[in-house]
């Protein structure tokens, strides 16, 4: 595994990201990507899209359709990366 890489096990599918019309702060740089399930706008953040590169498999679900399929494979859910947890800092300090 090269230095940086990110470490999954098992491999991640789904990538959750923040929806559209959700009042507040945005990551700058973000993508504006669909929800794989609900078709609903979402922006996908540029630690983000990285991630997606390294997994073009991956799906994009918003918020609502990510939780509701944690309950039922928890394993799929791609963990918070460093990067994705100050960008979540952020928006907490910000709103
Ligand atoms: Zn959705």
């Amino acid at each position: 595994m090269e230095a940086g890489e990110i470490e999954t096990m098992p491999e991640p599918k789904v990538l959750i990201c923040m929806p559209v019309d959700h009042p507040g702060y945005v990551v700058p740089g973000s993508l504006h990507w669909t929800c794989h399930k609900c078709k609903r706008g979402v922006w996908v953040a540029p630690s983000s899209w990285l991630i997606l590169h390294k997994h073009p498999g991956m799906e994009v679900y918003c918020w609502g359709c990510a939780f509701a399929r944690m309950e039922k494979a928890p394993g799929e859910i791609m963990k918070l990366t460093p990067t994705q947890q100050k960008e979540i800092v952020e928006y907490r300090r910000r709103y």
